[in-house]
């Protein structure tokens, strides 16, 4: 039942079928690819940090023990978690079948020490979004607790791990509020850094905060980016995907609960 929400095809068994590590031509940035085709939206969670809670208001952290659950949750249903580059390139190719994008903002380090481990022993692999001006330093954006955001190496070790690393801006500022120069420094600069790093091309972009109007989504378009992760687009689309906010409390049940809502609500979209 759940299944059929989830590519509209039977699974992929986990474990069969591609390789986490590269198996595609890179697409050189600012081109379109010609298969591009559209199609119902994708599930694709959203996570932040998976740290041992301790305080967090603002929800963002998963405990590991939690964590491996929800993997093993996908896992028990036949379900794959990819980064968002493999899930879009599989629906381009109409065999996204069983696969859910698991994808990571802002970059904590955790997600190189604790996240990336418990993804390789499930087989499973993820896009994490990364703050290139904020790289080894931490969340000031945030008025949460202090985290530690991810080294350079630890980029690096994470994109060799088979992770896409994909940008989440510079400041990780709420784009609506910046001017047309700033706008284009956000998306451009950000991407020229984290491509000198993991040496490849970064070809998606996450919203910090979620927040996107008509006007930075066809900035982040213009800026040659093939996708770009929103929360929940008021018209979704490649450039502003919907995704399903994943936290402490998602247990078994509530997992489910959430994909039958995301079938319910994006089932007639086309992005
Ligand atoms: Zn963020």
């Amino acid at each position: 039942m759940d299944r059929s929400l989830v590519g509209g095809l039977a699974p992929t068994p986990p474990g069969t079928g591609r390789s986490l590590v590269g198996g595609r031509p890179p697409t050189p940035p600012g081109t379109t690819r010609s298969a591009e085709t559209a199609g119902p939206a994708p599930w694709v969670l959203m996570y932040h940090s998976v740290d041992h809670v301790r305080e967090d208001p603002h929800r963002v952290t998963v405990s590991p023990q939690r964590f491996e659950g929800q993997l093993a949750w996908l896992r028990d249903r036949g379900l794959r978690g990819v980064g968002m580059a493999e899930l879009l390139e599989a629906r381009d190719a109409g065999d996204a079948r069983g696969l859910v994008g698991l994808t990571f903002d802002d970059g904590y380090a955790d997600f190189a020490t604790r996240a990336v481990p418990a993804l390789v022993r499930f087989g499973f692999g993820a896009t994490v979004f990364v703050v290139s001006g904020r790289i080894g330093s931490y969340n000031a954006w945030d008025d949460g607790p202090r985290k530690p955001l991810m080294t350079v190496d630890q980029i690096r070790a994470v994109a060799a791990a088979g992770m896409e690393v994909a940008s989440h801006g510079r400041h990780h500022v709420s784009l609506p509020g910046t001017g047309g120069c700033e706008l284009r420094e956000e998306l451009e600069e950000s991407r020229s850094t984290l491509e000198d790093i993991v040496e490849g091309p970064v070809t998606g972009f996450a919203y910090p905060y979620g927040h996107a109007t008509g006007r930075e989504i066809e900035a982040v378009r213009a800026a040659g980016y093939d996708y770009a992760c929103d929360i929940g687009p008021a018209e979704p689309g490649r450039h502003a995907l919907p995704r399903a906010y994943i936290g402490e409390r998602d247990r078994r049940l509530r997992m489910r609960a959430k994909l039958a809502r995301h079938g319910l609500r994006w089932r007639r979209s086309r992005v």
